[in-house]
């Protein structure tokens, strides 16, 4: 299976269901949606999911970000966007999947109100998705590495 297709069927998987029953972004504004204080935001796109969004809507742009991992690409986008136009890290967030199943995402520590219940707050069924989407990637090499160098960035965050 190409990474493409991976992805696109790790995305089927989180299609309709979210962190909460409810819309988790009406109490926090979206907080993830938005750019921090010098502007900058995006998520990382996994290996072949640039294909997807080869017509951008306007304001939206992809950047190279060597940050987590060597040819990264950074989806950067205004804060607004259909369900279906949603890339697989803003599908998965707070989450992020491991070999076993799906953890909080260090990351998400710096704007989500959701990390302080951590997992056992989440929908149930969300935790599901994710942990079924992660059984789907680490069987595919590319994103096998791409979460792994995830989870080695995360690492790195707890000496911060
Ligand atoms: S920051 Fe957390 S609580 Fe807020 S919209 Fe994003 S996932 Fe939901
Ligand atoms: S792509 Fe959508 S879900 Fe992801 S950060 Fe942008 S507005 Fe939020």
């Amino acid at each position: 299976m190409e990474p493409l297709e991976t992805v696109i069927a790790a995305r089927a998987l989180l299609e309709s269901v979210t962190p909460l029953k409810r819309d988790c972004g009406r109490a926090c504004g979206a907080a993830c949606c938005q750019s921090d204080e010098d502007g900058q935001g995006g998520m990382l796109l996994f290996p072949g999911e640039e294909a997807l969004y080869t017509d951008l809507p306007a304001g939206w742009r992809i950047e190279p970000d060597d940050a987590v991992i060597p040819g990264g690409r950074l989806l950067i986008c205004d804060g607004r966007c259909e369900r279906m136009q949603r890339p697989l890290s803003c599908r998965l967030f707070p989450l992020l999947p491991t070999r076993a199943g799906a953890k909080m995402d260090r990351r998400a520590w710096a704007v989500c109100p959701l990390m302080e219940s951590g997992k056992r707050g989440l929908d149930p069924r969300f935790v599901e998705a994710a942990a079924k989407a992660g059984r789907l990637l680490y069987a595919h090499p590319a994103h096998a590495a791409f979460l792994d160098a995830l989870h080695a960035y995360n690492e790195q965050l707890k000496t911060f």
